[in-house]
């Protein structure tokens, strides 16, 4: 499956030297982890907000960098540490749809564990729609 829209759409967001954001993610971050601290909910939803418009420009590779995301994929394979699909240990953390969840994934919900196989299958069955929703299909669940 060869998407030239996306691909042309990564490439030109690696001109944009996105992992420059990293440092402003990291940052917004640890405020939220102040706010939070502080129960401060409307500064927490502030910084969602601003964290998830940094998180969209970002490259997946660069966001996958973050503090966020470091402290969202080690809390979803600590939950669930066995392939959703096939059971085997869990190595990866897929991302159930990238628009509206970034920088606030819900685990189990948003985020699903995975073993490498059962990732690449997923990824290999994902659709498109619309160049931006992605939704998985149900035949998946019948693989392996
Ligand atoms: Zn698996
Ligand atoms: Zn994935």
């Amino acid at each position: 499956m060869f998407n030239y829209n996306t691909v042309s759409f990564e490439d030109s967001k690696k001109k944009l030297h996105t992992y420059k954001l990293l440092e402003i993610i990291n940052s917004i971050y640890r405020q939220r982890q102040m706010a939070i601290f502080n129960q401060d909910w409307n500064l927490v939803d502030e910084l969602n907000f601003h964290g998830q418009i940094l998180a969209e420009m970002m490259l997946q590779e660069d966001y996958r960098k973050s503090l966020h995301w470091q402290e969202r994929r080690n809390s979803q394979l600590t939950r669930t540490s066995e392939c959703e699909f096939c059971s085997r240990p869990a190595e990866v953390v897929h991302h159930n749809k990238y628009f509206g969840v970034l920088f606030m994934e819900r685990l189990g919900i948003d985020l699903k564990s995975l073993c490498h196989n059962c990732h690449q299958t997923q990824h290999e069955c994902i659709n498109v729609i619309s160049g931006k929703e992605i939704i998985q299909t149900e035949s998946l669940k019948k693989v392996n």
